[in-house]
């Protein structure tokens, strides 16, 4: 299997390092990082989707696919060019050969490129689903999903964790039409759904999507969690459980400590794992 990382969301909130810890002007960036996999037998399989092709086309349009409160706030840049469809497209591939996509959680700023694959099948936690699908309380939660970016997708596979776990966590291995090979970690606190997304690579390394678990590089690989005042408020602003979010935040940093040589851990949002991951290092 071969994996790519693609950035299919760039937001530049004004703050500059309160956010990102090292941009020098009044904006700081804060990237989607997905992942496209390329199987043997699977297709191509997208962890992740970012903004898609509507969301760049017609943000605001009614039903609203982009969230005016959090444009404002991220200062979300839209561009054709990052969207994951265009990316796949320029790496050589058809949009149809993308049969798997494997989402950490239906926030809108990870589900939006779903529709641009109508022939994928959708693979998500099912108390993601739910909570995706409403009915939503409070200011965040009834702005965070946007049912637009996806309520025309059939081919749903939705799960609940059961089985042989993964360096201690629960898991779920035998992902509808995938390879055991990749597999969802259930990660709950940010959304109730939430999960990270393992990745055996051939080396027999691990590569773990940690999604929104975390935001800043700095809560990872150190003895101590270091996170920017931006990226702590903004965490604490999208939470959906605060002990859920903080357990399982520190069980995943006790992961990539303790399991370093095995399992690489990567998140979302961070531009500086991001490049090194295209530049081809570990983080
Ligand atoms: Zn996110």
């Amino acid at each position: 299997m071969r994996v790519h990382h693609l950035n299919c969301a760039t937001d530049c909130p004004l703050g500059g390092a309160i956010f990102d810890g090292r941009s020098l002007g009044p904006l700081g960036e804060i990237v989607g990082h997905c992942l496209l996999i390329e199987t043997d037998a699977h297709g191509l399989v997208l962890v992740d989707t970012g903004y898609g092709l509507k969301d760049v086309a017609h943000p605001h349009r009614a039903p609203e696919r982009i969230p005016k409160f959090f444009r404002g706030l991220l200062n979300i840049r839209l561009r054709e060019e990052e969207t994951a469809a265009r990316q796949i497209e320029a790496l050589g591939h058809r949009r149809e050969d993308v049969r798997h996509i494997v989402l950490t959680h239906l926030d809108f700023d990870h589900a939006g490129g779903i529709e641009d694959f109508p022939g994928a099948r959708v693979h998500v936690m099912k108390a993601e689903y739910d909570q995706a699908t409403g009915p939503w309380d409070g200011f965040v939660q009834s702005r965070r999903y946007r049912p637009a970016q996806w309520d025309v997708v059939v081919d749903w596979r939705t799960y609940r964790a059961g089985g042989e776990g993964w360096f201690g966590f629960d898991a779920v291995r035998d992902l509808d039409g995938l390879p055991p090979e990749i597999l969802m970690v259930p990660l709950p606190g940010h959304t109730w759904g939430h999960a990270g997304v393992a990745i055996r690579r051939a080396d027999g390394r691990w590569l773990l999507q940690a999604g929104d678990a975390y935001f800043y590089r700095g809560e990872m690989r150190g003895a101590r969690r270091r996170c920017t005042p931006g990226l702590r408020a903004y965490q604490t602003l999208m939470e959906t459980h605060r002990g859920h979010r903080l357990r399982n935040q520190e069980r995943v940093r006790r992961l990539s400590v303790e399991h370093r040589a095995e399992v690489q851990v990567i998140c979302s949002h961070d531009p500086v794992e991001y490049e090194r991951c295209r530049a081809g290092h570990g983080v």
